[in-house]
């Protein structure tokens, strides 16, 4: 094994390991396309990264880091992919794909991979692989393969989604599914809920699709899904939702991010008046606040450390689905797509497209045509000087031949939940004053009513007349990975 690599960035070699010994329970696993005489490894300094497999043939990898002399310094498990071909080094977003057999790949971020304090306390030198010290072994993404629970009321975690999108992308970031021979755990009569039933992680999870959108669907699915599995601990409300363009701290919000919410209020559960909106009051109160649980969990996920490695999970997991959805159904929309416009801005014809309706439209109140309800704002030439300029967008636009890409934040606050669409600039921004709302949505007052839940929602569109559903996709899926990071940090509680 010569060349190492010096630079500050990892580069790949192929070598020679016939001479090697793998740590007890890993080999050195070769795939059709490469041999022991040219088995790919990472280079890193003065480090080796050796992509081993193990011998039980499970579906994951340990990558055995020794240095020069070929001691272990520090072994990373890291799941999804087996018998190591190929290697890819991705330096614009500072990740390692090791691609094994069936294309199958692990994708890991640097930080993980090298580690920082390991690298500064370095072991001994020892001759060869497996004359050194035992590996610390650094969990990656997933625990071993598990059995299927015997009965529905052994799973722990439920997820909703109210929209087969929402759904779609939840699906894919199971580490592994109960109901691949056929559904085995049924659900009580009267319940239209389909389930998906699996493993995500360390917990037991149950997916429902609801039957409809909207609170009264919401509420009655909600509560034959409580009935069907009754011993969910923690319920996920996962899909997309509209946004304010800024949180109560003026943090701009933009397509794509996610927005997590441990409670919900219902904004349109009041009257109505002429100049303002008097909400009766909020599910928060009405309803009970989240469980102990729930909201001693949320409090921990706000927390600076937290709310970090939560973001570096979620761009993990959402790499990993874009790659495993190749389609690009998964990639962010261009960000010239993310416009916002002035809340009173309407969405109408243009003057000179002599829309009678539309031109006699110049109140907060006055309608629009129907024509001008399902168009986009191309077609009808919203003027692009009423667009709010966005400081992160233009962040990005600055930057990104640099290669600085999209890269969706997290918000935490509350959401209001509504039995209409919040389709209006002026009356989002009205709402959102009173409580600090940061998004609308329609499902949450219902799913809540039933079982307490964490919100978790993309954002595809701002919640105003110009919406669109060109985000929806990607929004979906910075959601579902926003699940998947927010379920590794949690931590079950004992059965009382
Ligand atoms: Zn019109
Ligand atoms: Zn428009």
């Amino acid at each position: 094994m010569s060349s190492l690599g010096q630079g500050s960035e990892p580069s790949i070699n192929y070598v020679d390991a016939s001479n090697c010994s793998p740590p007890s329970g890993t080999k050195l696993a070769v795939d059709t396309d490469c041999s022991i005489s040219s088995y790919p490894v990472l280079l890193w300094g003065n480090y080796i990264f050796w992509p081993l497999s193990y011998i039980d043939n499970r579906l994951s990898l340990a990558i055995v880091q020794t240095n020069t002399a070929g001691a272990t310094i520090r072994t990373v498990e890291a799941t999804g992919a087996r018998y190591i071909n190929n290697i890819q080094i991705d330096t614009a977003n500072k990740r390692v794909s090791f691609v094994g057999q069936a294309g199958m790949v692990a994708s890991l971020s640097w930080s993980i991979l090298f580690g920082t304090r390991v690298l500064n306390n370095l072991g001994q030198f020892a001759p060869q692989l497996q004359s050194a010290a035992a590996p610390v072994v650094v969990k990656n993404d997933d625990t071993e393969p598990s059995c299927p629970p015997s009965h529905r009321h052994e799973f722990e975690v439920g997820i909703i989604c109210a929209l087969e999108t929402e759904f779609n992308a939840v699906t894919p970031l199971f580490d592994q599914y109960w109901d691949e021979d056929g559904d085995r755990y049924g659900r009580i009569s009267g319940d239209q809920n389909t389930y998906t039933t699996g493993r995500i992680g360390k917990y037991n999870v149950v997916l429902a699709l609801l039957p409809g959108m909207g609170k009264a669907n919401a509420a009655g699915a909600a509560a034959n899904f409580r009935s069907s599995y009754r011993g969910v601990q923690l319920a996920l409300l996962v899909g997309i939702c509209g946004a304010v363009p800024k949180n109560a701290e003026g943090k701009e919000i933009l397509l794509g991010d996610v927005v997590i919410s441990q409670y919900v209020i219902q904004y349109d559960f009041g009257r109505r008046l002429p100049d303002k909106f008097k909400r009766k009051d909020t599910l928060q109160d009405s309803l009970g606040r989240a469980n102990a649980d729930i909201r001693a969990f949320v409090a921990t996920l706000r927390t600076r450390r937290f709310l970090h490695l939560l973001q570096s999970r979620m761009l993990h997991h959402l790499k990993h689905l874009q790659m495993k959805v190749d389609d690009g159904e998964y990639e962010p929309p261009d960000i010239a797509e993310d416009r916002l416009f002035q809340p009173a801005y309407r969405h109408k014809h243009s003057e000179d497209q002599n829309c009678q309706i539309c031109n006699q439209c110049t109140g907060k109140s006055d309608p629009v045509c129907e024509e001008a309800l399902d168009s986009t704002c191309i077609k009808l030439k919203c003027d692009e000087s009423q667009l709010v300029p966005r400081q992160r967008l233009a962040g990005i636009k600055d930057n990104q031949n640099s290669g600085n890409v999209h890269k969706p934040a997290i918000h935490f606050g509350p959401i209001a939940s509504g039995d209409t669409v919040m389709k209006s600039g002026e009356d989002r921004d009205m709402i959102a004053a009173i409580d600090n709302i940061i998004a609308f949505e329609m499902e949450g007052a219902g799913v809540w009513d039933n079982m307490p839940c964490i919100i978790i929602k993309g954002v595809c569109d701002y919640a105003d007349c110009h919406k669109n559903k060109k985000w929806q996709h990607y929004a979906s899926a910075t959601a579902a990975s926003t699940m998947k990071a927010v379920l590794e940090r949690y931590i079950r509680t004992d059965k009382r």
